[in-house]
C-alpha cells in the first residue's frame, strides 16, 4: 500500500517506523523543518532545551518499553527517579501534595487531613472542580489542586469534566495519605511516572531521530491540500495514496478538506491551551520538576532539563531549567519575566537562554468534550482510507508511550 502521514511527530513517526517495517511505502508530510513535533530537542549556548516541554519516557505497556529499546538500546538512557517539589507558601514540599501533608505546617496539615477524612461523602461530581473537593477535601482542594489546575489549564475548572484524569492524575487512596502521614513519608513510588528514562545526549530528540532513520520524512512541507478522487487521496495536489494518516491537529482538517458542516462546527468547539516555555541557566539542583501553584506567579512549572541527564550544561556545576507558562504568545526577556513575576525571584533565574511557544499544548476535556471528539470520529470513521492518530488527531490528553500504542493497534490493523 502507498500510504500518507500528515505529522511527523511521535505518532507518525511511529506508524512510518512500524508501516515501512512491514513493507508499505510510507511518505510523511511534516510543516516544520524536522521531525519530533512536541517531543524535540535542540542546543541553545551548549545548554539542552526541549522547547514544549521536557520529554521524559516511561509506560506501564512492556511492548513499548521494548520496541523503543529495539530502536535506542537501553544503555543509551539514564534512568531517574523523580524527585519532584511543590514551590508552596514559599517552602518547597515534596509532591504529590497530598502524600507530603507531614511537610506542611501543623496546623495547615490538621486541616487538609480533617477534611480530607470527610471527603467522598455524596455523589461523585461530574465537574471537575467539584470534583477536586469532593476527591481530596476543601483544605488539599484550596491549598494545592485547585490554583495548580486552574493555571495549567487556565479554563474554568467548572466546565471541565473528570474522565480524562483516571490514570493521568496522581489519585492515591484514603489508607495511602492517611499511612504518609504517620509515617512521615511522602513516597510517590506507586504513582505514574515516578520513574522515568530521557537519553543521555542528544535529549529527547535522539529517540525521535533513531525512529526517523531512513524514512521518507518531506519536512518544511505543510499539508495544504487533500482530495480523494475515486479510491485515491492527493496531497498538495501531488502524488496519490491509497491511505491517509493524519495526526495534525483536527482543526487544520476544514481549512484543507471538503468536510460537512455539521463536523467543522464540532471542530471548532474543540478546546485547546498554549504554551511558553523559557530556557534559564540556573544553580545546581537535584529537583526534576517544581509546581508552583500559586496565583502569585506565572509560571505553573519548571522542568529541570539538568536533573535529566549530565549532559544537559556546558559547565557540569551549573544546572538548567525550562519554565512554562500558559496563555497567549508574549515576548519574552529576561526584564519581562522579572517585572511580570513569571517565577518567584529566589530560584535564581536570571540569564533568559532561549524561548518559544507552543499553540497546541493541552486538549482541553471541557463539558462538549465527549459529545465534539465522538462526533468528529464517528464520522471519519466511515471511509477506512483515511485514519486518525495521535493527541491532536484523536484529541486526547495522551503522553508519546500511548501514541506510540495507538500507532501500533492501527498499524497491526493494516
Ligand atoms: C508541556 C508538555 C510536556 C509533555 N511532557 C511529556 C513527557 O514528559 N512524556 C511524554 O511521554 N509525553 C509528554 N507530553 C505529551 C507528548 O508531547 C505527546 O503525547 C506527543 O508528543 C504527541 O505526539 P503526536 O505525534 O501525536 O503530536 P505532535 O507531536 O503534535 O505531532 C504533530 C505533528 O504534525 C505537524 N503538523 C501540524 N500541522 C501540519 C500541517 N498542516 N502539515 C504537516 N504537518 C503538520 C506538527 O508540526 C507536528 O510535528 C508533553 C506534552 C506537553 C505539551
Amino acid at each position: 500500500m502507498k500510504i500518507a502521514i500528515l505529522g511527523a511527530g511521535i505518532s507518525g513517526l511511529t506508524a512510518a517506523r512500524l508501516l515501512t517495517d512491514k513493507g508499505h511505502q510510507v511518505v510523511v508530510f511534516e510543516k516544520n523543518a524536522s521531525p519530533g513535533g512536541l517531543a524535540r530537542s535542540r542546543f541553545t549556548n551548549g545548554y539542552l532545551y526541549d522547547p514544549h516541554g521536557g520529554h521524559i519516557f516511561n509506560s506501564k505497556h512492556s511492548e513499548i518499553i521494548n520496541w523503543v529499546f529495539s530502536i535506542l538500546p537501553k544503555e543509551n538512557w539514564q534512568f531517574t527517579v523523580r524527585n519532584a517539589k511543590i514551590f508552596f507558601n514559599e517552602k518547597y514540599v515534596s509532591y504529590p501534595f497530598e502524600l507530603s501533608l507531614c511537610e506542611l505546617e501543623t496546623e495547615e496539615a490538621v486541616e487538609c487531613i480533617y477534611d480530607f477524612i470527610l471527603s467522598q461523602q455524596g455523589e461523585e461530581p461530574d465537574n471537575f472542580k467539584d470534583w477536586l473537593t469532593w476527591n481530596f477535601g476543601k483544605g488539599i482542594a484550596n491549598s494545592y489542586m485547585i490554583p495548580y489546575n486552574e493555571k495549567i489549564w487556565a479554563y474554568p475548572l467548572e466546565k471541565m469534566e473528570t474522565q480524562w484524569m483516571k490514570g493521568k492524575m496522581p489519585l492515591p487512596e484514603k489508607k495511602e495519605i492517611i499511612r504518609s502521614m504517620l509515617l512521615k513519608d511522602p513516597s510517590e513510588r506507586k504513582m505514574p511516572h515516578s520513574t522515568f528514562y530521557y537519553p543521555l545526549h542528544g535529549g529527547i530528540q535522539t529517540m525521535i531521530n533513531a525512529i526517523a532513520a531512513d524514512l521518507d520524512i518531506r519536512c518544511n512541507c505543510p499539508v495544504q491540500s487533500l482530495k480523494k478522487i475515486g479510491s485515491q487521496w492527493t496531497v498538495n495536489n501531488e502524488e496519490s495514496y491509497d491511505t491517509i494518516i493524519s495526526t495534525i491537529p483536527l482543526p487544520i482538517l476544514p481549512k484543507v478538506m471538503a468536510l460537512p458542516e455539521e463536523i467543522i462546527r464540532h471542530i471548532s468547539d474543540l478546546k485547546y491551551n498554549s504554551l511558553t516555555t523559557i530556557l534559564f541557566d540556573c544553580p545546581k539542583t537535584d529537583i526534576t520538576w517544581l509546581y508552583i501553584p500559586s496565583h502569585t506567579y506565572r509560571s505553573h512549572r519548571v522542568g529541570y532539563q539538568s536533573t535529566l541527564t549530565p549532559y544537559a550544561t556546558p559547565d557540569p556545576n551549573r544546572g538548567c531549567a525550562a519554565l512554562e507558562v500558559i496563555g497567549r504568545r508574549f515576548e519574552v526577556l529576561s526584564t519581562s519575566v522579572k517585572e511580570r513575576n513569571i517565577v518567584p525571584e529566589e530560584l535564581g533565574f536570571t540569564k533568559v537562554l532561549d524561548s518559544e511557544f507552543t499553540e497546541y499544548a493541552y486538549v482541553i476535556h471541557d463539558l462538549n468534550y465527549r459529545k465534539n471528539v465522538d462526533t468528529i470520529l464517528k464520522y471519519f470513521s466511515r471511509d477506512s482510507s483515511f485514519k486518525l492518530l495521535g493527541r491532536w488527531g484523536t484529541w486526547n490528553y495522551k503522553n508519546m508511550d500511548l501514541c506510540m500504542l495507538d500507532a501500533m493497534k492501527l498499524v497491526e490493523g493494516m
